[in-house]
Order: structure tokens, then sequence, then C-alpha cells
């Protein structure tokens, strides 16, 4: 059996030190707000290089409080891709906003900026590029169509937590999810806004507290969504070895590279110039796909997909009045899309046994 993820042998290197800061927290009964998260916030601003971070309960509020800080006129558009996990959507429609789908590209699977701007129209107010799997949406086309069309930009980061893009403009509001299975994973829900000024920072930092910084004085309607005190302490421990974590993914990403590329059908993943990937997911392309995955998943290799069927075709956004062939890139892809074990424990042998697997099982189709 080769597991998808390996949250247990993730788990074994900070087991002392999380044991050790929850007794601390359960000793000074500090469960909410207490000052390890703080800390992690001011830690995961500086791993991130930008200056403010504020935590929150999860990554979907994380996203939809970021769009709010913007201050958007109500049922503004706000132009996403299709091929993203639904959140992205959910927190456009929750922030009170209307989601404007737009196609991806084929060779990396993100947001494609020119069909982004052919989405854009009068009243759209915020664009949110997802970087998705692991490697950062095209930034600097993104920024262009934001000035020229004055959009705010809202960067869902949650799978993409230490990756890097060369020469991209700076972050202005990126949400980011801590859901376990993410590179940087808490113990349950959480999740974080980072910000480059302190204005944005402060109006999301009112939001998830009841809209009040002074006890009881409410300044605004807000929410509970706090990042939790001990999620706080789990993330302070990964976050140390999280450079690492990432370098690991990325030798993995690498094995699999070699081991893949000479078994016929498999279209690998591809890193787009100038980004640094950090591999949350690794998603190869294959032909009958759903029989691929049948026979991985009898062979004991767990792989997955993400995601098999895109925004517009969710019974959840039907109101959007989209139908199959809208988003052909995006459309294509779900149907081929194939992610494969990815994690920072993950061995050769295992990676082995999935090529292997995987060669085998195409060459019966
Ligand atoms: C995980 C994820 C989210 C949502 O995060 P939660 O913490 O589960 O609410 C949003 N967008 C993307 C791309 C994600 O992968």
């Amino acid at each position: 059996m080769i597991p998808f993820v390996d949250l247990r042998a993730a788990h074994a290197e900070v087991a002392e030190e999380v044991l050790q800061g929850f007794d601390r927290v359960l000793q000074n009964t500090s469960f909410v707000q207490g000052p390890d998260v703080a800390a992690f916030e001011e830690e995961f601003a500086a791993f991130s290089g930008v200056p403010h971070c504020v935590g929150v309960g999860n990554g979907t509020d994380a996203i939809e409080l970021a769009l709010r800080a913007c201050g958007l006129p109500p049922g503004a558009g706000a132009v996403l891709p299709a091929n993203t996990f639904v959140a992205t959507a959910e927190a456009v429609v929750r922030a009170g906003l209307r989601p404007i789908l737009a196609d991806c590209d084929d060779d990396h699977l993100l947001l494609d900026p020119e069909s982004a701007a052919t989405a854009t129209g009068p009243d759209t107010a915020a664009i949110l590029p997802v970087h998705l799997y692991g490697q950062q949406a095209p930034m600097a086309a993104v920024h262009e169509l934001a000035a020229r069309r004055g959009l705010a930009v809202v960067e869902d980061g949650a799978q993409s937590q230490g990756s890097e893009q060369a020469g991209r403009p700076p972050v202005g509001l990126a949400a980011t999810s801590f859901y376990p299975g993410k590179n940087l994973g808490a113990y349950g829900e959480a999740g974080a806004v980072l910000a480059s000024s302190p204005g944005p920072a402060r109006a999301i930092r009112l939001l998830t507290s009841h809209g009040s910084e002074v006890k009881y004085r409410h300044e605004t309607l807000g929410f509970n969504s706090r990042l939790d005190t001990l999620q706080a302490v789990v993330l302070r421990a990964k976050l140390k070895r999280l450079a690492r974590w990432n370098e690991l993914r990325r030798a993995a990403a690498d094995r699999y590279e070699t081991l893949l590329s000479g078994v016929d059908g498999v279209r690998l993943p591809r890193t787009a110039p100038g980004n640094v990937h950090v591999w949350h997911l690794y998603v190869i392309r294959v032909p009958e796909r759903d029989k691929v995955l049948a026979g991985l998943q009898e062979a004991g290799v767990q792989a997955q997909i993400h995601y098999p069927v895109p925004v517009h075709l969710q019974p959840a956004f039907r109101h959007l009045g989209h139908g199959p062939g809208d988003f052909p890139v995006a459309e294509k892809a779900a149907g081929e899309i194939l992610s494969l074990p990815m994690h920072p424990h993950l061995t050769p042998a295992q990676q082995e046994e999935v090529a292997e697997t995987l060669a085998k099982v195409l060459g019966q189709l």
C-alpha cells in the first residue's frame, strides 16, 4: 500500500515539540489568541516575505475575509479559474460577489490571463489567481490586467506555501489554508491571510473577531474565525521544517520525472518559467484516466483526482448558467488529470513501485 500522503511521518518529526507546546497552552489556558498565535503570524509572515499575517479559522474564510477587506461593491464580479477547489468560488459568493470563471492554460493548468481578460466586464472588481498544485499563477500578467481594469488582486495560495516566482509583483493580499494535507498542515482547521499593508491586515483582523479590537466595542459586523491556539503550536513546529519538506517534495518530483519520462501515454507536469514549485500535488495526465485510477487503486497505489469536476459544472454553481464546452481546457484536463502520491516522506522505492504499477496499468489499456 502506497499512501497518498503520510501525515503520521510528518507528525513523528514534530511530535515532541508539539506535545510540549500543547502542554504549555494547557497549563496557561490561553486557548484563544494565545501568544503562540501572534508568534506564528510573525514567523509565517517572515517566511513568506510579506509584512503582515492574520491567522484565521480556515482557508475558505481567509479568501472571503481578504475579499471583504477590499471593500468592493456588493454583487461585483470576481474572476477566478474554473479549475480550482470549489472553495475559491464559494468564498467569492460568501463575500457578496459574483464568480466570473475563466479558463486555464494547457501546459500548467494555471489561470490563463487572456481568458481572464476576456471574462472581465465593466462590473468586475477582483481577480483571484489560484496557485494550483504548488506553483504560482502568472502574477505579472495578472497584475497588468488588474491595473488596466482596476481590479483588486486576492491570491489563493492554499497549495503554494513556500513557492516563489522570479520577477513577480509583491503580494498585496494572499489567502492560504493549513488544512492537514496542505504543505503546511495543522491538526484541524486553520488558515491565514498575508497582507502587504497594515490597513487591510487590521480590517481582516477586525472581521475575524466580531468586528472588535477593544473588548465589547464592535466597530463593524464581523465573524468568529480566529486561528486556534493549539493549531498555532502545530504550525510553528511544522513551519521550521517547511523549507526542507518542500525540498524533499522537489526531489520526489525530479525522481518521478526520471521514472515516468519513458512511460508511454503519460504527460508529465511542467513548471512554468521563473517558478519555484513546491509540489503540493504531482499531477500527471493520462488517457482513460478513470480506468488508470481504478487500476492503481486496485494495486494499492493511492492516487487521486484534483479536481474531477470544474466549478462551472458543479450543481452548486448551476446558477452561473454555464454548460459543457464553456471552458474547454479545464474540462479536457478534468478528464485526464491524476494526482500521484506526493509528500516529503515518499521514498524512492515507493516511487519506483508507483511508476512500475502505472506502466503496467497503462500497458493493459
Ligand atoms: C484547500 C483549499 C482551499 C480551502 O481551504 P480550507 O482550509 O479547506 O477552507 C481553497 N482553495 C484551494 C485551492 C485549496 O486547495
